[in-house]
């Protein structure tokens, strides 16, 4: 296979395919869980798109300009949830960033291992290889994650991902 012969390209819940090649061919991939939050995101009246923010990141960026995000006990600055980025009225300088490297690692992880896996798996299943040709099923990708966690037994916030945006955001 020739060097970028296919390239991806994530904005926001969608995956933009160029298969370049004997026969070139462009495609679109739909990420249902990060279009979910971003969908719920819009209708709740306690948040507002931040328009600035997300042609930046080139992702849906939300802010909540009268509440803190997280609980009470928990409260955070910011949030990725898939795609999707959440910001309290005034998050530390650093949180942007953070949350920036969240949405990386979640398009690094889903094109790198995540959706070849869940293709592998769809081709046993009948229809399986058309529905992953438009849709990131993710299924493995969250259950890696939370499988990760119960083996590592790690306290929150010191899950790798967690680490390495810590790092990354630092200037
Ligand atoms: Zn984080």
């Amino acid at each position: 296979m020739p060097s970028l012969s296919h390239l991806s390209f994530p904005v926001g819940p969608l995956t933009l395919d160029w298969r370049r090649g004997e026969a070139t061919s462009f495609g679109v991939r739909l990420d249902p869980r990060s279009a979910g939050w971003m969908v719920a995101a819009a209708f709740d009246d306690r948040l507002e798109m931040d328009w600035r923010a997300a042609v930046s990141a080139g992702t849906a960026v939300f802010r909540a300009p009268r509440h803190r995000l997280g609980t009470p006990e928990e409260p955070h600055d910011g949030e990725a949830v898939g795609s999707l980025i959440l910001l309290s009225t005034n998050p530390g300088a650093d949180t942007p960033g953070h949350e920036r490297v969240h949405v990386l690692q979640h398009d690094f992880g889903r094109e790198l291992w995540s959706t070849p896996l869940d293709r592998w798996v769809a081709g046993f299943i009948p229809g399986g290889a058309t529905v992953t040709t438009w849709v990131d099923t993710g299924l493995l990708y969250g259950g890696f994650t939370w499988s990760l966690m119960e083996i590592l037994d790690l306290e929150r916030h010191n899950e790798p991902w967690e680490v390495e945006a810590d790092f990354l955001e630092r200037r």
